[in-house]
C-alpha cells in the first residue's frame, strides 16, 4: 500500500491531500494514500528517515522544512541544488533519498499553459523567500531577457539575485511577467499596491501576473490585473502544477491535472 504525504509545521491548511487523493481516484490507483504529516523542525530529519520503513514512497515538503529536506537527501536535482530548497522527496528502493524542487517547473508549466513563454521577455519577481528563489531560477533557466528581484528587505533580494543570475532592484521597471512571491495578499486587509512596488496601470494587456498566494475568491492583486486586461495565473494553478510534477515522479503516471485542479478549487487561468 504505497503511502505519500506532505510534511510541514503547521500543515493543517494544506490542500495537497485532497489534490492527490483526487488524482489516485481519477487513475484508479488503488491502495495509494496521501496524508498530512505535521512534523516540528527538531524532529524533521529523524522522522523523514523513518518514513520509508512505514511504507512511504515520497513526501512533499512545505514551510519550514524545504532547506532541511535538501540537506538530508542523498541525491538532488539541479533545480533543488541550485535553488537551495526541496519540496519533493522520493524514497528510492535502494535506500537513497532523492530531492527535487517542483515549484520551479510548476511555474514554467503554468506560464506555458497560459501562453506565456518567458524566453526573451522581461520579468519581475517580488519577494526573496523560498518561493521567490524557485521563481527566479525558473525564469532565468527559461531564458527570460532580464529578471528583476524586489524585496521588502533589500539585502535579501541582492543576495538572491547574485546567486541566481538576476538583478536586485529598489524601483522595478515595468515587466511583461510579474510574479508575486511575497505573502502579501493572504490577509483581507492587505493592500497589494501599497505593500508592493507595482503601479496598477502597468499591469495591462500583454502582461502576465502570477500570484503565488491563493485564497478563496482570488487575490486583490489578480483581480486588479485582470480588470486592466492582463493575463493572470492564480496560486492554485501553481499548486496543481508542482503537485502534478511530484505525482509523476512518484507514480510514473501522467498526472490527471483537471481532477487535481477541481479538487483544490482552482479558478481558470487568463
Ligand atoms: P517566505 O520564505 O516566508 O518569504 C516571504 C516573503 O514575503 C519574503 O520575501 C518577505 O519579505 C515577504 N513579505 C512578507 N510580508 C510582507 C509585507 N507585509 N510586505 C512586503 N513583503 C512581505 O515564504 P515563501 O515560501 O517564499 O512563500 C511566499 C508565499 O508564496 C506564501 O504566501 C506561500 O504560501 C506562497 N507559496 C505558494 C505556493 C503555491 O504552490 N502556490 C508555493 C510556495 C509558496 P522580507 O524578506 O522582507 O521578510
Amino acid at each position: 500500500m504505497p503511502r505519500l504525504g506532505v510534511c510541514g509545521w503547521p500543515v493543517a491548511h494544506s490542500r495537497s491531500p485532497a489534490m492527490h487523493e483526487a488524482a489516485f481516484t481519477a487513475l484508479a490507483l488503488e491502495g495509494w494514500s496521501y496524508q498530512k504529516l505535521p512534523i516540528p523542525p527538531e524532529l524533521f530529519a529523524e522522522t523523514v528517515r523513518a518514513l520509508p520503513a512505514a511504507g512511504f514512497r515520497g513526501v512533499n515538503v512545505t514551510i519550514p522544512h524545504k532547506e532541511a529536506a535538501l540537506a538530508l537527501a542523498t541525491a538532488a536535482s539541479d533545480a533543488a541544488r541550485e535553488i537551495g530548497a526541496a519540496n519533493t522527496l522520493t524514497f528510492e528502493r535502494d535506500g537513497a533519498i532523492h530531492a527535487d524542487n517542483t515549484d520551479a517547473p510548476g511555474l514554467t508549466e503554468a506560464l506555458a499553459a497560459a501562453g506565456h513563454d518567458p524566453a526573451g521577455r522581461t520579468a519581475l519577481v517580488l519577494g526573496a523567500g523560498g518561493a521567490a528563489r524557485a521563481a527566479v531560477w525558473a525564469l532565468v533557466r527559461a531564458g527570460a531577457d532580464r529578471v528583476e528581484v524586489w524585496n521588502r528587505t533589500a539585502e535579501r533580494a541582492r543576495e538572491l539575485a547574485d546567486q541566481l543570475g538576476a538583478a536586485a532592484v529598489v524601483e522595478p521597471s515595468p515587466a511583461e511577467i510579474v510574479v508575486n512571491c511575497t505573502s502579501v495578499g493572504l490577509a483581507d486587509e492587505d493592500a497589494p499596491f501599497k505593500a508592493l512596488p507595482l503601479q496598477a496601470d502597468s499591469l495591462g494587456a500583454g502582461s502576465c501576473v502570477v500570484d503565488m498566494v491563493y485564497r478563496d475568491g482570488g487575490t486583490r492583486l489578480l483581480e486588479a490585473a485582470r480588470t486592466r486586461g492582463a493575463d493572470v495565473i492564480d496560486g492554485l494553478e501553481i499548486l496543481v502544477a508542482q503537485g502534478a510534477a511530484s505525482f509523476e515522479r512518484w507514480t510514473g503516471r501522467t498526472a490527471p491535472r483537471q481532477a487535481m485542479r477541481a479538487a483544490v478549487g482552482a479558478i481558470a487561468s487568463t
